[in-house]
C-alpha cells in the first residue's frame, strides 16, 4: 500500500504521461499510415493518368497485342501492377497475370468507383500474395465523355507497413526517453511538493509531544507557504497558552503541596483528579501512582471513601471524624464538599485536617482532671476519716489523738504540696506565662538548692559532689523555673537513694550548649518506665513515692521548664544501680 503523497503523486504523474505517451504513439502511427497511404495513391493516381494518356489510343483502337505488351513493360519499369479493364469489367491486359485467366473485376471496389467516372480507391488484402495491397483505379474516357474502361494501378503495402514500423520504433524510442525524462521530472517536482508536507508533519509530531523549539521555513507564498505559516503561528500561540496553563498549574501546585492539610479531589466517577503531598502521605501512596484511578481502589479506609461517595450522591458537604490506622494511628476531621452546581454536581474534594494532636491533648487532660481529683480525693478521705474518729470519741484518748492529728498533718502537707505543684505545673504550661529571661549564675542556684536539702542529706548519710568549672558562664534563663527544676531533679535522687547513697552534680560549658547532669546510685528505673517518666502522675511505685511525699509531678514540672528553655531532657537508668538525669540548655 502506497502511504507517502510523494509516491501517489510519482505514480499519478506516471500513470498520465504513460496514457498520453501511449495516445501520442497510437495517433501518431495512425495518422502517419493514412497520411503515407494518401500520398502513395495520389501518386499512383497520378501515374495512372500517366499510363492512361500512354495507352488511350491503343485503348480506343481496342489493340489489345499493344495493350498487353506495353503493359507489361511499363509494370516493371514502375514496379507496380497495371490492370486494364473494359467497361464491362473483363480484364483485358495485367501486368503480372494472364488476363484470360483473371475474374471479371466488376465487382471490384475501385473498378466500380472508376466506372461512375471517379477515381477509386481501395486497401485489401490479397489472398494471392497474402499481404494488403493497395488499389488506385480510374476511368478511361474518350472525347465523348464516355467511359471505355479503367486503369487500375496495384502496389503492396508491405513497403508502407515497413515504412510505418520504423516511424512506429522511432515515436516508441522517443516516448520512452520522454518517459524516462518525465519520470525524473516528476520525481523532484513530487518530492518538491512533499518536502515542505514533510517537514509540517515532523513539526506536528513535535508539537503534538510538546516540542516547540522547531519552525517551519517558509519558502514560498502558496497555500503550502501560507500553511507553513498558520502552523507557525499556532505552535506559538500554543506554547505561550501552555506556559500560561503550566504556571498556573504549577501555583496551584505549590500551594497544595505547601498546605498541611491533605486534599484531594475526584470526579463523578470517582475518579482521582487531585492529590496534594499531604494527602498522600496520609493515604500513604505516590500521586501518579494515584491520579486517574477510583477512590476506592486507592484510599483504603471506609470512612473516607463512604464521605466522599455520599457527597457526590447528595451533592452536599458532609463531615466526620475519621480514623487511619496506618502507618501510625491518626485522627482527622474530613470536610468533603461538592463540586458544581446542585443540579451539575462534577466532582468533590475532600480536606482532612490533623486533629490527632488536639484530641491526644483533649485526652490528657481528662486524664490529668480525673488524675488530680484522684489524687486530692485520697488524703482529703483519710483526714475526713480521722476527724470522724476524733469526733466519735477518740479525741478523749490523748494517745490516740495525737497519732492521729499526725496523719491528719501529714495528709494536709501532701495535699498542699500536690495543689502547690498542681499550681506550678499549670503556670508553666499556661502560654500566657512568658519564660522571663536573665543573666543567672547556675552555680548559685545550686548551692541555693543544695541548701534547702542540707537536713535530708545528712540525715540519710549521703555522699554529695559537684562538677562545676570556676568560670561556668552566665546564662540567660528563667532563675525561677530553673531553680523549681534542679530542687525536684535533686529531691528525687535524695529520695530514691537509699542511705549512705552517692549523688554527684555535675554543669558543663559545651560549645553551643549547657550540659547538666543529676546522677545518683540509687534504685534505679526499669527500662519499661523509662519512656514515661515524664508523663504527669507517673510514677513507677505509687504507694513508695506517696510516702515519700511524692506528687508524680516533679518530673513532668522539670520537663516543661526545659522545653520552655528550649532544651531537651534525658534519662539514663538501670534497676538496682542507679540513675542519671540530664538536661540541655542551649547558650541562648
Ligand atoms: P514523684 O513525686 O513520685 O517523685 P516524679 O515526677 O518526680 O514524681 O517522678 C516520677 C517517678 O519517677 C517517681 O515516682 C519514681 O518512680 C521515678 N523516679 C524519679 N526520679 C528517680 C530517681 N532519681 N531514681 C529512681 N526513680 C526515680
Amino acid at each position: 500500500m502506497i502511504k507517502k503523497i510523494s509516491w501517489k503523486l510519482f505514480f499519478t504523474y506516471i500513470i498520465i504521461i504513460i496514457i498520453f505517451a501511449i495516445s501520442i504513439e497510437l495517433l501518431a502511427t495512425f495518422h502517419l499510415r493514412n497520411y503515407y497511404i494518401d500520398y502513395l495513391a495520389s501518386d499512383l493516381e497520378s501515374t495512372a493518368h500517366l499510363i492512361k494518356d500512354f495507352l488511350y489510343k491503343d485503348i480506343s483502337e481496342n489493340n489489345l497485342f499493344q495493350i498487353k505488351s506495353k503493359t507489361e513493360t511499363l509494370g516493371k519499369e514502375i514496379k507496380t501492377r497495371i490492370t486494364i479493364v473494359d467497361i464491362k469489367g473483363k480484364v483485358l491486359s495485367d501486368s503480372e497475370e494472364n488476363p484470360t485467366l483473371m475474374d471479371n473485376h466488376a465487382d471490384r471496389p475501385e473498378i466500380k468507383e472508376a466506372m461512375l467516372g471517379k477515381t477509386g480507391k481501395s486497401i485489401r488484402y490479397s489472398f494471392t500474395l497474402e499481404i494488403d495491397m493497395l488499389y488506385i483505379a480510374i476511368p478511361i474516357v474518350n472525347d465523348n465523355h464516355q467511359i471505355l474502361g479503367a486503369i487500375r494501378l496495384a502496389l503492396p503495402l508491405t513497403e508502407v507497413n515497413k515504412n510505418i514500423g520504423y516511424l512506429h520504433r522511432i515515436v516508441l524510442s522517443t516516448t520512452i526517453i520522454g518517459l524516462l525524462i518525465a519520470t525524473l521530472i516528476s520525481i523532484i517536482i513530487s518530492l518538491n511538493i512533499t518536502k515542505p508536507i514533510k517537514e509540517m508533519t515532523e513539526i506536528s509530531k513535535k508539537i503534538s509531544k510538546g516540542d516547540f523549539s522547531k519552525k517551519l521555513k517558509i519558502h514560498s507564498q502558496d497555500e503550502i507557504g501560507q500553511l507553513s505559516l498558520a502552523l507557525n503561528q499556532m505552535s506559538e500561540d500554543l506554547e505561550s497558552k501552555i506556559k500560561i496553563i503550566s504556571e498556573d498549574r504549577n501555583k496551584i501546585e505549590v500551594v497544595l503541596s505547601s498546605v498541611i492539610e491533605g486534599i484531594a479531589a475526584i470526579d463523578k466517577k470517582g475518579k482521582l483528579i487531585i492529590c496534594n503531598n499531604a494527602f498522600e502521605k496520609i493515604i500513604h501512596c505516590s500521586q501518579n501512582k494515584v491520579l486517574g484511578r477510583f477512590h476506592w481502589e486507592i484510599i483504603r479506609n471506609n470512612q473516607l471513601n463512604e464521605i466522599l461517595k455520599e457527597t457526590i450522591q447528595k451533592g452536599q458537604t458532609s463531615t466526620q471524624e475519621i480514623t487511619v490506622l496506618f502507618p501510625q494511628e491518626k485522627i482527622f476531621y474530613a470536610s468533603a464538599t461538592p463540586l458544581g452546581e446542585k443540579e451539575n454536581i462534577w466532582g468533590a474534594v475532600v480536606v482532612l485536617n490533623d486533629i490527632t494532636q488536639i484530641k491526644k491533648l483533649e485526652k490528657m487532660r481528662e486524664e490529668f482532671i480525673a488524675n488530680i481529683s484522684h489524687e486530692l480525693r485520697t488524703p482529703l478521705t483519710s483526714i475526713q476519716g480521722f476527724i470522724e474518729t476524733l469526733k466519735e470519741g477518740a479525741i478523749n484518748d490523748p494517745e490516740k489523738t495525737q497519732h492521729f492529728l499526725e496523719i491528719i498533718e501529714k495528709q494536709s502537707n501532701r495535699l498542699n504540696s500536690l495543689v502547690e505543684d498542681i499550681l506550678k505545673l499549670s503556670k508553666i504550661e499556661s502560654q500566657e506565662i512568658v519564660v522571663n529571661l536573665q543573666s543567672t549564675n547556675l552555680k548559685e542556684l545550686l548551692d541555693k538548692v543544695m541548701a534547702e536539702f542540707k537536713e535530708k542529706i545528712i540525715l540519710k548519710k549521703i555522699q554529695i559532689s559537684t562538677n562545676i568549672s570556676p568560670q561556668f558562664p552566665l546564662l540567660k534563663v528563667d532563675p525561677e523555673q530553673i531553680e523549681l527544676a534542679l530542687r525536684n531533679l535533686l529531691d528525687n535522687a535524695i529520695k530514691y537513694t537509699p542511705e549512705k547513697g552517692e549523688i554527684s552534680i555535675s554543669f558543663l560549658e559545651r560549645e553551643k550548649d549547657i550540659y547538666i547532669e543529676i546522677t545518683d546510685d540509687g534504685i534505679g528505673i526499669s527500662q519499661e518506665h523509662l519512656p514515661r517518666i515524664f508523663e504527669r502522675f507517673y510514677r513507677v511505685n505509687k504507694d513508695r513515692s506517696r510516702d515519700l511525699g511524692g506528687t508524680g509531678l516533679g518530673l513532668a514540672i522539670v520537663k516543661h521548664v526545659v522545653q520552655a528553655h528550649k532544651g531537651t531532657i534525658g534519662v539514663d537508668s538501670t534497676l538496682g544501680k542507679g540513675s542519671k538525669f540530664f538536661i540541655i540548655l542551649p547558650k541562648n
